[in-house]
């Protein structure tokens, strides 16, 4: 039902709910309480004086005090448990009027004995009762807190719709939605407030579960896909003449992908491994078979310095085949663009790499087979299903370097197979990482200088800092001047950021690859993928502002090779929580790890918004609900899909926003 049906909300106010996400009256009924206050009326007599609540009656005229511009004190006198104190409170003189001799307030504050003073925070013109429940909500400005519960109290008289089937109801002996709903927002007591908070996350939970397993078992079940053919032998063959040996992870990767390209159903496959675990060459692997069996294939990559890299691997991989590659980026000129959109229309083109210029409405496909995204999490799912747009029945593979916790994973990427890449190949070498204080950096100066000697080659990564797009580019630069005088005119510093022009970015890389440059000082923007075997050495700036993820995947840049590497992170504080670095080397412990120091924000961060914004559910707080409810959802799309779930209402909820 609509929300302009509530007495009280015009369009203004509409627009105010819409801003908050409530377009209608089941939105509002979902518009959870971000927090509570629990009221305890106190004493003042009895010890406890902060941040207490008590109840009393007014016995003078408020006076009003004004100290100084936009500073003005209010005070009263007020009968609170038996003693008459001295109330005041700072910029309400608004309230003088509503202060009268007689009346009852609720004030909030601390009380000072000794003076005799209470000095209130808040104060409410009307007594609060002992033992209460107090509901918060976030709001806009221009929404009062007391109309929004107000609209909410109107909707509550609305029923609602009960997401968790029945039988599910009664095995858990859930409360009833609507008692649930009632409870949530205007709580009478701890006892219910716990059942109806299980109930809704049990709830949210369960329908987010379903609706992802739903759509993966469908994709299965309606072979959504075109079932591919190539040669094995040929395939089989060009495995065997790469110039290394596939780890076991890596072969039974391409497995994985080779039965989804041969069956009936589209590939949605995640191709998760840790950083220098070798999923580029997986991902040629399956352009190839795709290849074979006829169909174009698309790589997508975040960043054009990454595209360029995969596209001269790619390349380099196909020299003795006779397949035609190419490379789309958004730094070409508008001549090349049109020429290459013209030739992957016509089929002159079996494999396109690319950054986002992949996705532009102009690109058109003959007959894409296989659409790959690296780096998946850098995407919007938006983005990578417009890719997939473009191809009809296209299988899809998704590589990301940030491995997750497996309970994780499945509520982010639930929809999708997995493929894990945990061994890494064969000849690689620890990378040895040291957390140094700023004090100590000549010690690191004096290390990298060895290496350079040794004609080894270094990066120096500084933090982007968000706030001043500026402060990234005197941070790099600062760092470029005081390296240049720590070291020997011969040493060749490169200075790489966001800022710079493309050519001039890829310029700067393509030297530091060709060992032209020694050093490099970077932004972030060498985090995704960048492979230059002959660095072994990186020095991390204000290590502190990263999460140990980023971290990993960031040291990943070097060690990629069967030389020593080394990773020196330089910060002066949060130095413990960085020595889970020193000791790992593993990408899913040290996700884990930081998962539990930090919490979801940084995992669910990188996936975009609108995606996996749960209402009243939190990570990792209520996984052990989020794991029942991963049983239970099995279970009933296993039971139901014979017969079509036509009495499940969240059915409904797929049709309308997920197909
Ligand atoms: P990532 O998984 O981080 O994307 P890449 O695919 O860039 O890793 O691979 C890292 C490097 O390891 C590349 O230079 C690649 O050629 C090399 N490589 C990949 N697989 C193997 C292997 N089985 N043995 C040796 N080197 C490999
Ligand atoms: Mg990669």
């Amino acid at each position: 039902m609509e929300l302009n049906k509530i007495p009280g909300i015009g369009p203004k106010t509409e627009e105010l709910l819409n801003k908050l996400n409530v377009y209608n009256i089941s939105d509002l009924h979902s518009f959870y309480p971000y927090r509570y206050n629990f009221i305890k009326i106190s004493d003042i007599n009895e010890g406890k004086n902060e941040n207490i609540i008590v109840v009393g009656q007014v016995q003078s005229t408020p006076r009003v005090n004004f100290v100084r511009r936009n500073l003005n004190i209010l005070t009263f006198q007020c009968l609170v448990n038996n003693i008459i104190v001295k109330v005041t409170i700072y910029n309400r003189m608004f309230l003088k009027n509503n202060i009268k001799i007689g009346k009852y307030v609720t004030l909030i504050g601390k009380y000072n004995k000794k003076t005799n003073t209470f000095t209130a925070s808040n104060i409410k013109l009307h007594i609060i009762k002992n033992n209460t429940i107090e509901s918060v909500y976030h709001l806009v400005s221009g929404l009062k807190a007391n109309s929004l519960e107000k609209f909410i109290n109107y909707a509550l008289k609305y029923n609602s719709t009960d997401y968790i089937p029945q039988y599910l109801n009664k095995a858990y002996n859930f409360i009833d939605k609507d008692v649930a709903l009632k409870n949530i927002h205007q709580p009478t007591g701890i006892k219910l407030l716990k059942q109806a908070t299980l109930k809704l996350i049990y709830e949210e939970l369960f329908v987010f579960l379903y609706k992802i397993n739903f759509l993966k078992q469908e994709n299965k079940i309606n072979k959504n896909g075109i079932r591919k053919t190539f040669e094995q032998d040929k395939v089989e063959k060009f495995i065997a003449n790469l110039p290394f040996t596939l780890t076991t992870d890596q072969l039974n990767s391409i497995k994985d992908i080779l039965i989804d390209l041969n069956s009936k159903y589209a590939m949605n496959r995640l191709l998760l491994g840790d950083v220098g675990s070798g999923k580029t060459i997986v991902a040629i692997v399956a352009m190839y078979a795709n290849y074979l069996a006829g169909y174009q294939s698309a790589m997508m990559a975040p960043t054009e310095i990454l595209a360029t890299q995969h596209y001269n691997s790619i390349k380099d991989t196909f020299k003795k085949d006779d397949i035609k590659i190419e490379l789309l980026t958004g730094s070409l000129k508008d001549k090349e663009k049109k020429e290459i959109v013209k030739k992957l229309k016509n089929k002159e083109i079996d494999l396109i790499v690319g950054t986002h210029a992949l996705i532009s409405d102009s690109v058109e496909f003959n007959n894409l087979g296989l659409v790959i995204t690296d780096e998946q999490h850098r995407f919007g799912v938006r983005q990578r299903e417009n890719l997939q747009n473009k191809g009809e029945k296209t299988d899809v593979l998704y590589m990301s370097a940030t491995p997750i916790p497996r309970t994780y994973a499945l509520t982010l990427y639930g929809d999708m197979d997995l493929s894990l890449l945990k061994e890494k190949p064969k000849n690689r070498i620890d990378i040895k990482t040291f957390v140094k204080k700023e004090s100590e950096i000549k010690d690191v100066l004096t290390n990298i200088y060895q290496e350079i000697k040794k004609g080894y080659q270094v990066y120096v990564v500084s933090p982007l800092i968000r706030e001043n797009d500026n402060d990234e580019l005197n941070d790099v630069n600062s760092l470029t001047k005081n390296f240049k005088l720590a070291f020997p005119k011969k040493v060749n510093i490169g200075t790489l950021h966001g800022q710079l022009k493309n050519e001039e970015k890829e310029q700067i890389m393509n030297d530091f690859k060709n060992g032209k440059i020694d050093l490099l000082i970077s932004t972030t923007v060498i985090e995704v993928g960048v492979d230059v075997k002959n660095a072994t050495t990186m020095v991390i700036f204000n290590a502190e502002r990263f999460g140990l993820a980023t971290l990993h995947q960031l040291r990943g840049r070097v060690g990629r090779n069967d030389l020593q590497s080394q990773c020196y992170l330089i910060c002066n504080k949060d130095i413990e929580r960085l020595r889970v670095l020193e000791s790992s080397n593993d990408g899913f412990y040290i996700s884990e790890k930081d998962y539990e120091l930090r919490g979801e924000g940084d995992l669910f961060g990188t996936r975009q918004s609108g995606d996996m914004i749960f209402k009243i559910a939190r990570l990792p707080r209520d996984i052990k609900i989020l794991l029942q409810v991963e049983k239970d959802v099995g279970k009933f799309i296993e039971d139901n899909i014979e017969n079509d779930f036509k009495n499940y209402p969240a059915f409904n909820l797929i049709n309308k926003t997920l197909r």
